[in-house]
């Protein structure tokens, strides 16, 4: 995190109050991908930037359900320090700024568990090696009634449902361009009351940045509308689940390593082990991209959540969907990470795609086979005789996949993973048995804000 000098605090200060800023709101998204935060006086910008503001260490071990998931790391005694990422800052609406922030300890230095530290560490691992990258975020969600019943009818990409909520809609354009977030699209989705929206590529911090304040804007926008905003991957029982893909694009020295060289789709040798190493990789560190108990409710084969673990142009049923540079790509050849869903916290999510990118870049793998046709209407041989593996259908087996996975212990670290396995294993104890219509229900709301 880059360190204001005194100078630029007060000048940041004082054109915050003279902008009529009178609280800041400072939030992390923590191990079970829930926001947490606090809110100060602007008065008070240098302190939540130098000192920070006490949080226990628990805040890395909440569950979804505010129990909290020991592990021998983290205890009762003890005070983190949340310090405002003050180059991050914006300015919202009505009197109120946000900033995300790092989890310092009480020595001046990050905490292990801080996962904005987690990516930021392996963005600047590919940046070591002359690399830029590029992250884009999609997000579904499903808008609900703060009261009254739900209508039962609905349009697939229909227009009827956009109109239907076109006052939030107006709000969310403009909160969304104040804050500088680049909205690009907005529609109504395939999926009942579902809604999706897509954001401007920026580096993979802002990226994570943008789609945590995303969620604080559309829970703003959505009070003053009377909706409820869910981002659960499966908020309905049996109902179509909500993704939260992540696209991503490299280059070297500004020149792509999608498009313009000699491998398939022009495909580079470096993009091909970009791709190779997060479809390899994918198996053991799902649990990070799609982690929580309803998670492999939606990654199914069939739903366009990417389930298999394979890539392939524009295939909406593999976990990496390549995006080639064609006229009706203006952002250019990309990946998009698809198996990625609303209750991973946003920077694990990246900072995992990143270190899959470079697990494949630092054994020089070969882009694999591209999967042209749809793997679910392939017969179990016929994917076999691919390498085509379908992700790990339980949240158990997600778990121990990650729990054992070297590469996701080396890039993590022993304190951060086994906070991330601990919420989970949480749910797993705590609601395995509780009925799909239940735990919909319970935790439809668990990662909104
Ligand atoms: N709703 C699907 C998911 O769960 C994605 C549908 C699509 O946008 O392709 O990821
Ligand atoms: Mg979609």
């Amino acid at each position: 995190m880059r360190i204001l000098s005194q100078t630029e605090i007060e000048a940041m200060k004082e054109g915050l109050e003279a902008g009529g800023v009178k609280l800041l709101l400072t939030s992390i998204v923590d191990s079970a991908g829930v926001i947490r935060g606090k809110q100060v006086p602007v008065a008070r910008l240098k302190s939540v930037h130098l000192a920070g503001l006490g949080a226990s260490s628990t805040w890395g071990v909440f569950c979804i359900d505010n129990e909290v998931a020991w592990t021998p790391d983290f205890t009762a005694i003890g005070d983190e320090r949340l310090r405002a990422d003050l180059s991050a800052l914006v300015e919202l609406e009505g009197g109120l700024a946000w900033a995300p922030a790092d989890v310092f300890g009480q020595d001046g230095e990050p905490t292990a568990w801080c996962s904005r530290a987690f990516l930021r560490q392996q963005q600047g691992r590919l940046e070591a090696l002359g690399l830029d990258m590029l992250a884009g975020g999609e997000l579904e969600f499903s808008l609900i009634p703060a009261e009254g019943p739900l209508r039962d009818d609905w349009q697939s990409y229909g227009v009827g449902p956009e109109l239907d909520v076109q006052g939030f809609l107006f709000d969310v354009e403009a909160a969304f361009g104040n804050a500088g977030l680049g909205l690009e699209q907005l529609h109504a989705e395939y999926g009942a009351h579902q809604y999706e929206l897509s954001l401007s590529p920026a580096l993979p911090l802002q990226a994570a940045d943008k789609l945590a304040l995303a969620k604080i804007l559309l829970g703003r926008a959505a009070r003053r509308h009377g909706l409820l905003v869910s981002f659960s991957p499966v908020p309905f029982a049996n109902g179509v689940g909500n993704g939260a893909h992540l696209h991503f694009s490299f280059t070297r020295d500004g020149q792509p390593l999608f498009s313009g060289h000699e491998g398939p789709h022009g495909i580079s040798r470096e993009g091909g082990a970009i791709i190779a190493g997060v479809v390899s990789g994918l198996p053991e560190l799902v649990g990070l991209l799609a982690p929580s108990l309803l998670s492999p409710m939606r990654l199914q084969p069939g739903h366009w959540s990417g389930a298999y673990a394979c890539w392939g142009m524009e295939n909406r049923e593999a976990a990496v969907r390549f995006c080639a540079a064609t006229s009706g790509n203006p952002h250019g050849a990309n990946m998009e990470v698809k198996c990625i869903d609303g209750s991973a916290n946003p920077y694990i999510a990246a900072g995992a795609v990143l270190t899959m990118a470079l697990d494949g870049l630092a054994r020089d793998m070969s882009l694999p086979d591209e999967v042209g046709n749809d793997p679910v209407k392939m017969s179990h041989e016929e994917r076999a005789a691919l390498g085509i593996s379908q992700l790990p259908p339980t949240q158990g087996e997600m778990l121990e996949a990650l729990e054992n996975s070297s590469l996701a212990r080396g890039a993590l670290g022993d304190m951060l993973l086994d906070a991330l396995v601990a919420v989970r294993r949480h749910e797993m104890r705590t609601y395995g048995n509780t009925s799909l219509e239940d735990v919909t229900r319970k935790f439809r709301f668990a990662w909104s804000v």
